[in-house]
């Protein structure tokens, strides 16, 4: 039954309907054949009998002269005529004492009839069984006269009777007639199924015709074609379907369409910038993948250039972010009036950061092309607010050849390259060459970066303690420290602090560095046994270009978190990193003042900050710079200068630390000038904080 179904269910509905309504055609047919051929099979059934009647009744008829005569002669004709007829098999006339007169015929008949047989006196079927008809009629004397016949047959009935007729009629002359008529009845029902088949096929062609449209159309569509539509012609239903299904397609394809153009528009946005809509970073990143593969296989050269504008950001502060964005897009257009617009691939990477590639050029065309580019920068003049304002840029750039590394190695040379223009005194352009040494040492940069931001991520730093001892004016045993960091590098060596600083600067990881700091003092200085513990006073190296609204935060909420006291901390900043940042460092004293923790300036007299500056910075501490405090033992201008300090300090109130105090001598000598605190080699010297 299940197979069965399975079958029905993998069947078309038009063959599905053909072999529904043919089926139906055949037991109608059939049934009609059937009931039409049993009703002649009665009617010719009744003929023949009535015709074997017809047939005694002429033969005893015609052997009344025989009979009366004894003369078998006179029936002969009659006889004849008589077996003519299909199906007589036999035929006898009997005298009127039962006894067998005349016999004709394949199939023997009696030679005495049984009187019952004879008992009436008109032409009947007496007996039948499974092979013939037994017919018998009485041979009865007449005349031509009717009347007299009657009269006759009335008054002298009995004896009138010369004989009788007996004629059998064999069954299989109907049996032959059935067959005949059977066959052709079938024959007729064949044709008209055939006949019925070929309407009915066209009919459900027609009918079903549309649904297999439909069906066609929709197993296109399934497969994501979307143009084909359905015919609506055809009964209508089918044009309900068809044409409902039509608008249902035309809506899907518009949407898919959208989409499609909405996918597009995305991945355009995804590779281009919005700004100056020249292609961003990604976009920029796969071009030169596919630009460096070239050079590896097809041995072509190519120049990767890398601008940064000079001193964009003065633009931002004084004009607004609204001036900044005008001015990248007017810059951005600028770059394309000295470019290849069919082969080289400018971007804008970063905020004030652009990428070219100039696609087969020589390192010396390269020269030419941006020595052009950084002089129409520079003669350029940005309008805004009716102000004019000039910018710069500097260019580095890298040849891209067989030699070029991965991708990151190119960026990252070109990216060092342009550094060292900036380096230079921006405005310029820096060609990286094979022994470049500013390179390598830029390289080295880079690959310091790298160290930097595996041990802030990774935790490898190390944090020192160095003792600032209190001298005999402070009259104090205050414990002081210093907390320094390190980044050990490989067996017991440490990245030396100036360079581990000036890295950080140059890949702005300052801010991270400083916040690590600040945790892990803040959290050892809780530490039970931890030397921290006991300092009166802890002194933190902050980078300016740390300082924001973020870190204040970052130190209240570490205060919170450790439980420290805030006037345990110092905050310390060098003398030459707060030229170009006073109004910053001065707003950050000014708001650490308010945590209630203490400021200390580092170095001071190392570079050109004035008295004056020191007057506005209300620093809790001033640390005179070391090569000063040195100098001072044999140099009577440092000393004087060493003295000045000192003693200004104290007047703006601060407490004053001698730095590099490396000698006893040298110790005891500061302790004669006043200081009230040294720091160096002499005192102690910088430790690992948690090895104590
Ligand atoms: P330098 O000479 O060393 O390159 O310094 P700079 O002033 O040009 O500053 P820098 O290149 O270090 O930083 C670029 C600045 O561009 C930083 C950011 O505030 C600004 N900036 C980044 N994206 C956008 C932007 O989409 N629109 C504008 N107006 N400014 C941006
Ligand atoms: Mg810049």
């Amino acid at each position: 039954m299940d197979k069965l179904k399975n079958i029905i269910n993998k069947s078309s509905i038009r063959h599905q309907l053909f072999i529904m309504v043919s089926a139906g055609i055949i037991v109608m047919l059939s049934a009609s054949t059937l009931t039409s051929t049993w009703f002649t099979n009665q009617q010719v059934k009744n003929i023949l009998l009535a015709e074997g009647l017809e047939h005694t009744e002429n033969l005893a008829r015609n052997s009344t002269l025989a009979l009366l005569y004894s003369s078998p002669e006179n029936a002969n004709s009659a006889i004849q005529s008589t077996l003519a007829f299909n199906g007589i098999d036999g035929l006898a006339i009997y005298d009127r004492e039962h006894n067998r007169f005349i016999f004709k015929g394949t199939k023997d008949l009696p030679l005495k009839l049984d009187t019952n047989i004879t008992a009436s006196t008109e032409a009947r079927i007496f007996y039948e069984d499974d092979n013939y008809w037994h017919f018998i009629a009485p041979v009865i004397l007449r005349t031509s006269n009717d009347e007299m016949d009657k009269q006759l047959f009335k008054e002298e009935k009995k004896q009138d009777t010369l004989g009788y007729a007996y004629i059998i009629l064999n069954k299989k002359t109907l049996d032959n007639i059935k067959t005949g008529i059977l066959v052709n009845n079938l024959g007729i029902a064949l044709i008209i199924y055939a006949v019925l088949l070929v309407i009915l096929n066209f009919i459900i062609r027609s009918l079903t015709q549309p649904l297999k449209y439909i069906s066609d159309v929709m197993r296109q569509t399934a497969q994501g074609q979307f143009t084909t539509q359905v015919n609506t012609s055809g009964p209508l239903e089918i044009q309900h379907i068809a044409d409902t299904y039509n608008r249902m397609v035309k809506a899907i394809s518009e949407r898919d369409n959208e989409l499609r153009a909405h996918n597009i528009r995305l991945e355009e946005k995804a590779i281009h910038d919005h700004l100056t809509g020249l292609i961003n970073r990604i976009g920029f990143e796969e071009s030169l993948t596919i630009a460096i593969d070239e050079c590896k296989k097809l041995d072509t050269h190519h120049v990767l250039c890398y601008m940064d504008l000079d001193k964009f950001k003065i633009i931002n502060d004084t004009c607004g972010h609204g001036a900044g964005d005008e001015l990248l897009m007017e810059i951005s257009l600028l770059f394309q009036d000295h470019i290849r617009h069919e082969s080289d691939i400018l971007a804008r990477i970063g905020g004030d950061e652009f990428a070219l590639i100039l696609r087969n050029c020589s390192i010396e065309k390269a020269r030419n092309i941006t020595q052009t580019i950084c002089h129409s920068v520079r003669d350029y003049q940005f309008n805004w607010d009716r102000k004019q304002y000039s910018i710069g840029v500097s260019i580095g750039v890298i040849p891209l050849n067989k030699d070029t590394g991965t991708l990151k190695d190119a960026i990252s040379s070109v990216d060092s390259a342009c550094y060292l223009a900036k380096e230079k005194g921006r405005g310029q352009i820096h060609i990286l060459q094979p022994d470049d040494k500013d390179f390598d040492n830029q390289t080295s940069q880079t690959q310091n970066s790298r160290l930097i931001l595996d041990a802030i991520e990774n935790d490898k730093f190390e944090l020192f303690h160095q003792a600032i001892a209190p001298l005999k004016t402070v009259g104090t045993k205050k414990i002081n420290y210093e907390i320094l960091l390190r980044l050990p590098k490989h067996q017991g060596e440490y990245m030396d602090s100036d360079t581990l600083i000036e890295s950080a600067e140059r890949y702005n990881l300052s801010t991270r560095i400083d916040q690590w700091v600040i945790e892990k003092s803040f959290n050892l200085l809780n530490q039970e046994d931890c030397l921290l513990k006991s300092a009166d006073l802890c002194t933190i190296n902050i980078s300016p270009s740390s300082i924001n609204n973020n870190l204040i935060n970052f130190i209240k909420s570490n205060l919170k978190k450790h439980n420290i006291k805030p006037e345990k901390i110092c905050f310390e900043i060098s003398e030459s990193s707060t030229i170009g940042n006073l109004k910053t460092v001065k707003s950050f004293i000014d708001e650490i003042h308010i945590l209630g923790c203490l400021f200390s300036l580092d170095n001071f007299g190392s570079g050109p900050l004035s008295f004056g500056y020191l007057k506005q910075l209300n620093a809790d501490i001033l640390k005179i710079e070391g090569i000063l405090i040195k100098e001072s033992a044999t140099d009577s201008v440092s000393l004087a200068m060493v003295k000045a300090i000192n003693e200004i300090g104290h007047i703006l109130n601060m407490k004053t630390i001698a730095n590099s105090v490396e000698t006893d001598s040298t110790l005891e000598y500061i302790n004669n000038l006043g200081f009230d605190y040294a720091q160096g080699h002499a005192i102690h010297k910088p430790t690992p904080i948690v090895n104590n």
